[in-house]
């Protein structure tokens, strides 16, 4: 086993472990103290009974109540993220900052003419995945909607913009590809960043195309993590598992991972035509739940889309309705 140690927090900030569902089981929510004696938040973590008991418990261990909350910033709208958000800004008033485009896309999943929920069985199963799997989709989609009610009032952020958070500049650097509109926040004096799920320890994070949302999603995340990449970074706050250090390399690692995932499915496809639920159980196998299931058929489609855009494959509907993949000769 490699050892790792671990990274003390600095001054001025702590990590607060707010409880998520497997595999991830935790999501690390910031809190940064301001010089005023106030406090920001960064990603409160999705809402349950049990996440709220959490927050009581930890600003009453750091001599902290609701009302010292300045502001809320979300790195995006992911319900593991969001979700507290609009709960703590109807406790506080506190404003609620995020990028546009990730509100945007909080609207696209939640929102009141959001469609997500009917269009992604049927966008699967026009990929070959079969009916008993794509009628668990919905229900388990509207699971989420407790975890983010009530979506918060946001006040934008853009991207190149300094925010101040525990007293500290911090640079607002949005990428895409695991969700559009994701801010990092990057303090070139200490040379922290606060990434969310945009480099993440261990996993690789889950890159989704979905009908209606960002349609290159792959490439936009692979351009991210060149931008990410460039800054020199000491430490790394991350959205799971632990900070970490190493961060440049390990955009060179999420890298090598997508393009070492491409080959296997240009090989696959080079084969055979095939429909994008086979190569879903080719590379992820065919015993996943329904939340596992959907982020590994959207993450194969994200990478099918890119050999599209490559010009190395092409895809065909059939008579059947069902899409194949066929490599481009
Ligand atoms: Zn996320
Ligand atoms: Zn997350």
């Amino acid at each position: 086993m490699k050892q790792t140690k671990s990274i003390s927090m600095p001054v001025g900030m702590h990590r607060v472990k707010i409880t998520m569902a497997f595999p991830l089981r935790w999501v690390n929510s910031y809190v940064l103290h301001e010089p005023d004696g106030t406090i920001t938040i960064v990603d409160p973590g999705p809402r349950s009974a049990e996440t709220e008991q959490e927050w009581y418990e930890a600003l009453a261990g750091l001599n902290l109540t609701f009302q010292d909350i300045k502001q809320v910033v979300l790195t995006h709208h992911h319900p593991d993220h969001l979700g507290l958000s609009g709960w703590i800004q109807q406790q506080t008033g506190a404003p609620v900052r995020m990028s546009t485009r990730s509100r945007q896309e909080a609207d696209y999943m939640w929102g009141p003419d959001a469609t997500i929920n009917r269009l992604l069985p049927e966008y699967y199963g026009r990929h070959g995945m079969p009916e008993d799997k794509t009628e668990q989709i919905g229900g388990h989609m509207e699971g989420f909607n407790s975890q983010i009610t009530p979506l918060p009032v946001v006040t934008p952020i853009e991207d190149d913009e300094w925010l101040v958070m525990g007293g500290k500049k911090w640079l607002a650097v949005e990428t895409g590809g695991h969700a559009p509109g994701h801010l990092s926040f990057y303090a070139p004096d200490s040379r922290e960043i606060l990434c969310g799920d945009a480099v993440l320890p261990q996993i690789s994070p889950n890159i989704s195309l979905q009908p209606g949302s960002d349609d290159q999603p792959l490439l936009s995340y692979m351009e991210g993590l060149h931008r990410l990449g460039a800054l020199d970074v000491e430490v790394a706050y991350p959205g799971h598992r632990n900070p970490f250090n190493h961060f440049a390399d390990r955009t060179v690692h999420l890298l090598t991972h997508h393009e070492e995932r491409l080959q296997k499915m240009m090989e696959r496809i080079r084969e055979a035509p095939t429909n994008a639920y086979d190569v879903c159980v080719l590379m992820f196998g065919d015993r996943l739940g329904t939340h596992q299931l959907r982020f590994a058929m959207s993450e194969t489609l994200a990478h099918l889309q890119e050999l599209i855009r490559r010009e190395v494959i092409v895809q065909k509907q059939q008579p059947d309705g069902v899409f194949l993949f066929i490599e481009n000769t």
